[in-house]
């Protein structure tokens, strides 16, 4: 039988740049990851695809998933839902492969309470300064000046948080961040045999 893959947590404040290295850390193959795709009821941004980026639901959709128990964690962030998809994680850990959870850190806390330590990988990702998270939240062009605010304040919450973290990495340049991050991700795998 196959060992379940690992679950990777990579979570940090809105701006950080979690996507831009998450999907530069899955580019390698060598670490057999597969990001899992969350559901979410806020609107697609220019650039995203349905099924790719996220699952775009109704807020009644996503209502309905809860009560179904259909996901692992979910969140309200910033007046929306997100939620990680149980069956789908499931599924892709049983194959073996190391599943990728980009999510918020209330989401963090509840995978934590459900899974062992030793299945878990968890990464923050902090910008060099707060000056520069504004900045890439303003370069993203994808908010309004009271959605940048909501996620600016909830950033400065985020950021009390690091120490839960197993580890803590500043997102300088993507390149540079992601290879730090599928260094520990290939010296976990060899750990575990
Ligand atoms: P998050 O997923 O954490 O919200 P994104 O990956 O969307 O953040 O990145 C926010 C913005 O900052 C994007 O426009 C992205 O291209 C840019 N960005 C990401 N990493 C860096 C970096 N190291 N230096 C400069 N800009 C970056
Ligand atoms: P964004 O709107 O910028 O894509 O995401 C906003 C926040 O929601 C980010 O911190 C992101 O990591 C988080 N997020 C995305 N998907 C999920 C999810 O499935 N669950 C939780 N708890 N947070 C998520």
């Amino acid at each position: 039988m196959k060992t379940n893959g690992f679950l990777i947590i990579i979570a940090g404040p809105s701006g950080a740049g979690k996507s831009t290295v998450r999907k530069e850390i899955i580019k390698n193959k060598s670490l057999n990851l597969v990001y899992s795709i969350s559901s979410t009821t806020r609107a697609k941004r220019r650039g995203e695809v349905d099924g790719k980026d996220y699952n775009f639901v109704s807020k009644d959709e996503f209502l309905r998933e809860v009560k179904n128990n259909e996901f692992l964690e979910y969140a309200s962030y910033c007046d929306n839902y997100y939620g990680t998809n149980k069956s789908f994680v499931d599924k892709l850990r049983k194959q073996g492969k190391n599943v990728v959870l980009e999510i918020d850190c209330t989401g963090v806390f509840q995978v934590l309470k459900k899974f062992k330590k030793s299945e878990i990988i968890t990464f923050f990702i902090v910008p060099p300064s707060l000056e520069e998270l504004e900045k890439r939240i303003r370069g993203r062009l994808t908010e309004t000046e009271a959605t940048l605010r909501g996620r600016l304040k909830r950033a400065k919450e985020e950021l009390k948080l690091t120490d839960k973290f197993d580890y803590v990495i500043v997102n300088d340049r993507p390149e540079r961040a992601a290879k730090e991050i599928s260094t520990i991700i290939k010296n976990a795998l060899a750990l575990r045999g």
